[in-house]
C-alpha cells in the first residue's frame, strides 16, 4: 500500500512542472528497517516501483556514525561505496538519489523533496533567509547553501536537531538555498497540506510573472531567417569539424517569448540568468552560457572567446533579438530541449526574486564543486539518454 501511495505521490508531483523540471527532485518512503529512494537518473512523473531503490537503514546509520576523509572527492567517494553497499542484494544497475541520507535523516514516513520555482523564488534572493523568516517563523528550517551530497545531508541533520532543541519541534519542511524544499510528513496528505500552503504564502508575495506567451505568428515569422542561420552556425561551431556524420552533428533546440526576448535584449538584461541558481541549471544548460550579439562574426567570436575561457563546448546560447539555443552534443534532441527548459525555469526564478530583493546566484565555489562532481555527471548521463 504504501509503495504505491509513494509511487502516486512521485509522479503527482514530477508531472506538475510547478514543482519539477527535468525529472528533478526525489521522493522516499520509510520504515523503521527499510528506505525506499529514488533512484540516480530515473524520473519522477513516470516512475514505478522499479524506479526506487531499497535501502538497509541500519546500514545507513552505520554511515552516519562513521568518519570521512576531510578531501572532499575521497570523501564523496567513500560515502558512494558506503550507500551502495547499503543496498539489499538484488539491486546492482540501481544508484541510490545522491540526497539519500537526508531522507533518512528526516523522521516522517514520506519525504518529497522538489525544486519548484516559487520556492527558489526565495531561495535564490538576496531577502531570502529574511523572507522565508517573515512567512514561515519556526515552520521553516533554512540551510544556507551547501555542497550537496555527505556535507549537505550531515548540515541538515545537524541545523534540524538544532531547530528541534531550540523550538521544541522539528521544522515543517526545510529550505535549501540555491537548491529547492524537503518536504516529510507520516502521510501523503500531510505532504500536500505543507506544500499547499507554502506554495500560497510565496505566490501571495511575488510582484511578478515572467511572460512565456508564444509570439504573434507576424513576429516570429520575422524572425525566423535569422534563427535559422544561428543554428546552422551552432551546428558547425559546436559540432566536430573532422566529422561530419549525422551523430555528431549537435542538435540545437530554439526557444523564444517575450521574456526569453527582454532577458537576451542586452547583456545588462542577460545578467540577471547569467549566473546559474541550483545544481540543476549547471546539470542540464552549464554553469555559463554563450551570449552574442548577433549571428556571423560575433558568435563565432563569442563561441571561440567562450571555449578558451572555459575549455569545453557551451550548452546553451542566448542571442540578442532571438532567444536561446539548446545544444545537445551529438545530436541528443532531448539534451538540447532541457536545456531551454532549465533556462526557462532560471527565467522563471529570476522574475520571482524581484520581490525578495533580487536575484543570489550560487557561488563559483559552489558552481566549481558541481562542475567537478562525477555523481552530477552520472546523473546527467542517465537522464539525458
Ligand atoms: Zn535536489
Amino acid at each position: 500500500m504504501s509503495m504505491h501511495e509513494l509511487v502516486s505521490v512521485s509522479r503527482r508531483y514530477g508531472k506538475d512542472r510547478r514543482y519539477v523540471v527535468a525529472g528533478g527532485g526525489n521522493t522516499s518512503y520509510k520504515t523503521q528497517a527499510e528506505l525506499f529512494i529514488k533512484a540516480s537518473g530515473s524520473a519522477l512523473d513516470s516512475i514505478d516501483e522499479g524506479g526506487f531503490v531499497n535501502m538497509d537503514r541500519r546500514r545507513l546509520s552505520a554511515i552516519w556514525a562513521a568518519s570521512y576523509p576531510a578531501d572532499e572527492d575521497q570523501r564523496e567517494s567513500a560515502v558512494l561505496a558506503d550507500l551502495m553497499a547499503s543496498r539489499y542484494p538484488g539491486q546492482d544497475d540501481k544508484r541510490p538519489s545522491v540526497e539519500t541520507l537526508l531522507h533518512d535523516a528526516l523522521p516522517f514516513a514520506f519525504v518529497v523533496h522538489t525544486h519548484p520555482a516559487l520556492v527558489n523564488g526565495i531561495g535564490c534572493s538576496l531577502r531570502g533567509q529574511d523572507a522565508a523568516r517573515e512567512l514561515f517563523g519556526d515552520e521553516c528550517l533554512w540551510i544556507p547553501s551547501t555542497n550537496p551530497g555527505y556535507i549537505l545531508s550531515k548540515t541538515v541533520r545537524d541545523a534540524y536537531a538544532a531547530h528541534t532543541d531550540r523550538t521544541g519541534k522539528g521544522p515543517s519542511f526545510i529550505l535549501l538555498q540555491n537548491h529547492g524544499i524537503f518536504v516529510a510528513a507520516d502521510s501523503v496528505a500531510g505532504i500536500d497540506a505543507i506544500y499547499a500552503r507554502v506554495m500560497d504564502a510565496i505566490a501571495k508575495k511575488v510582484t511578478r510573472q515572467p511572460d512565456f506567451n508564444s509570439l504573434p505568428a507576424e513576429r516570429l515569422a520575422a524572425l525566423e531567417p535569422a534563427v535559422q542561420a544561428v543554428r546552422a552556425e551552432l551546428a558547425v561551431l559546436c559540432g566536430s569539424p573532422a566529422d561530419t556524420s549525422a551523430d555528431k552533428v549537435p542538435a540545437i533546440c530554439h526557444a523564444t517569448d517575450p521574456e526569453l526576448l527582454r532577458l537576451t535584449a542586452s547583456s545588462q538584461a542577460f545578467a540577471s540568468v547569467a549566473r546559474p541558481f541550483t545544481p540543476d541549471h549547471i546539470v542540464y544548460a552549464g554553469s555559463d552560457f554563450l551570449y552574442a550579439e548577433s549571428g556571423g562574426e560575433a558568435l563565432a567570436r563569442a563561441y571561440a572567446g567562450f571555449v578558451s575561457r572555459l575549455g569545453r563546448k557551451p550548452k546553451l546560447a542566448a542571442l540578442k533579438g532571438l532567444g536561446v539555443f539548446g545544444i545537445g552534443e551529438g545530436g541528443n534532441e532531448k539534451s538540447a530541449r532541457l536545456a531551454t527548459e532549465l533556462f526557462r525555469d532560471a527565467a522563471t526564478i529570476a522574475a520571482y526574486t524581484e520581490a525578495f530583493g533580487g536575484a543570489k546566484p550560487m557561488s563559483q565555489d559552489q558552481i566549481d564543486f558541481i562542475n567537478n562532481w562525477e555523481v552530477e555527471r552520472y546523473r546527467s548521463k542517465v537522464s539525458t539518454k
